[in-house]
């Protein structure tokens, strides 16, 4: 099958964490008789450097245009002090929107080898943590009008929180669909306390699961959410919520598994193109190291063959060839054990050296 993948290096790590990636996509294709080939968009603090855009739209189009999109991380304190809508996350949000990804997917599952790196006690642990957090991700409001105003002699500032009923309706569908194929139990969550836009996800909910009799629907509302990810992450099969409460739970819901530089994600729209990432940033502080844990990154590809290129043997091939790895004691140092007999038996590795040592595993299934 030939497939044109747009490459998103952008800044920090993400140049050194795609570059282990696109080697064993490489491996794949020539193993299972593919053609990738590699367009190169430039998105984030290297386009503001470049074009003086974070996302010029002769970029967006590339990514448009492509069958799917692997992406990096984007950002850095280099261009903290650009203006709000040229700051580099703007690109972000602006390829998310303009691919039309509104649905977010996070997978939170810890892998045995690393169940020590969790900083949950192990009686929690132990109890399995495997859930998916379907996010929202082209409303809200991170996408709602934005200002800062003079009132009464201060500054105000303004964010904007809107939501229509087919946008929940849409992402509602995802979540449903999502619990249908893994343990049909789905956890909706909102603040509908408090919130309008939240009593009406709620609403929109509720009318949808009459649709799906075979999923066990649940409310929760997202204060509540935070602490039983952290109390008892089991009960979680499917979590579906709006764009902003996912941001944060999902960050939280990576760390109880070991590492954020573990967890790849899926953004999917109406289309099969799709965008690849890990769900971390552009981690400055070990950029340009060869410190960073590329598996984020490479579990992402493995996800854009499963669901974009509907190749699944071709994922498992990626994904089993992470698990050997892990499997032999190989580490970056954010999954390094602290507890010193198991670091006894466990290899300290480099971002190169954890690419290299899976593309070694990389075998056809
Ligand atoms: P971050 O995820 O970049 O880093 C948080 C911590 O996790 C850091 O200590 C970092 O070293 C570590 N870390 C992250 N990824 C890692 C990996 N693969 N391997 C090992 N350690 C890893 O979050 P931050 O520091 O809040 O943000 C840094 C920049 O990234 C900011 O400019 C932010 O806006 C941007 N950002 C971009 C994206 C994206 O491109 N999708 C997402 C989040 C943040």
């Amino acid at each position: 099958m030939n497939k044109n993948i747009a490459v998103i290096r952008g800044d920090g790590i993400g140049p050194e964490i795609v570059n282990q990636a696109l080697l064993i996509l490489d491996k794949v294709a020539e193993l299972y008789g593919h053609d990738f080939t590699y367009t190169d968009v430039d998105m984030g603090g290297c386009a503001i450097d470049k074009w003086g855009d974070p996302l010029p739209q002769e970029m967006l189009d590339k990514c448009i245009n492509s069958d799917s999109v692997l992406l990096g991380a984007v950002g850095g304190p280099k261009w903290n002090d650009v203006p709000g809508d040229k700051r580099p996350e703007k690109g972000l949000l602006r390829l998310r929107a303009g691919m039309g990804v509104y649905s977010n997917n996070r997978p939170a599952k810890i892998w045995p080898q690393l169940a020590g790196a969790s900083p949950l006690k192990p009686a929690i642990v132990d109890k399995g943590i495997d859930f998916i957090i379907v996010r929202e991700l082209i409303g809200g409001i991170y996408f709602g009008d934005h200002r800062t105003e003079e009132m009464n002699g201060q500054k105000v500032a303004i964010d904007e929180l809107r939501y229509s009923e087919s946008e929940i309706e849409r992402i509602g569908r995802i979540g449903f669909e999502t619990a249908r194929k893994r343990g049909h139990k789905l956890c909706s969550v909102e603040k509908s306390n408090v919130l309008d836009s939240s009593r009406l996800w709620k609403a929109v909910m509720h009318r949808l699961a009459s649709e799906y009799p075979d999923v066990e629907l649940s409310d929760m509302l997202v204060d509540n959410c935070a602490m039983q990810i952290v109390k008892d992450p089991s009960q979680f099969d499917v979590v579906v919520t709006e764009n902003m409460f996912g941001d944060i739970l999902s960050d939280e819901a990576s760390m109880i598994t070991g590492s954020i530089g573990m967890i790849p994600s899926s953004s999917l729209g109406s289309s099969s193109c799709g965008l690849y990432e890990p769900i971390h940033g552009s981690a400055p502080d070990i950029a340009g190291m060869d410190l960073a844990n590329p598996i984020g990154t490479i579990l992402s590809a493995a996800m854009m063959l499963r669901y974009s290129f509907n190749m699944p043997a071709e994922a498992d091939c990626i994904e089993n060839a992470v698990s050997k790895v892990l499997d032999a004691g190989y580490r970056t140092a954010d999954i390094f054990p602290a507890d010193t007999e198991e670091a006894a038996v466990c290899h300290r590795v480099g971002c190169t050296e954890m690419g290299a040592l899976i593309l070694k595993n990389i075998v056809k299934g």
